[in-house]
């Protein structure tokens, strides 16, 4: 049996995952999402100590992405690094049966569960820490952790409202 491999969404740094000892993948597309200067020196660390590999998917994986979207009505929602990341999860899995998407972006997630590739969220799975109330964004639904320093969503920019989450 293989380790899990994780293929991580930009939400995943942001919200503060710590690759430690996994084997984990990206994007290219994803690390350029990373924008706040803590979670941007997480990401260039792990993949300094070789603990994220950044890798693009085959567009073999990519093609077969879009027909599967094409499908669903998902395609409007998802960005193309979305895509990208959904597509290198799809080509991993293909050699490595076991691999796993951390991500707190819905879309993402509606997708993966219609392809059936497992997900982890951090935030709601409680990687790092257990909240009882967290930042949601207006425009992407992304979550924050409630210390979140900032009012505006890192990704898409709307406004941040705060709510309560079962612990
Ligand atoms: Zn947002």
């Amino acid at each position: 049996m293989n380790n899990v491999v994780y293929v991580l969404d930009a939400s995943a740094f942001i919200n503060g995952y710590e690759p430690g000892n996994n084997v984990n993948y990206t994007v290219s597309d994803i690390t350029h999402e990373v924008k706040d200067l803590k979670s941007q020196i997480r990401l260039n660390q792990a993949i300094d100590e070789g603990n994220l590999i950044v890798r693009n998917p085959n567009d073999k994986f990519k093609l077969e992405l879009d027909e599967i979207i094409k499908k669903s009505g998902d395609s409007l929602r998802l960005s193309e690094p979305d895509k990208n990341l959904i597509a290198l999860a799809l080509d991993i899995q293909n050699t490595n049966s076991n691999v796993k998407v951390l991500t707190d972006d819905y879309s993402i997630q509606n997708v993966l569960k219609i392809i059936g590739i497992p997900y982890s969220s951090i935030i709601t799975k409680g990687i790092n820490g257990v909240y009882n109330w967290v930042k949601t964004c207006n425009g992407c639904k992304r979550d924050y952790p409630e210390d979140y320093p900032y009012e505006d969503c890192e990704v898409c920019g709307s406004s941040l409202f705060k709510r309560r989450i079962k612990k």
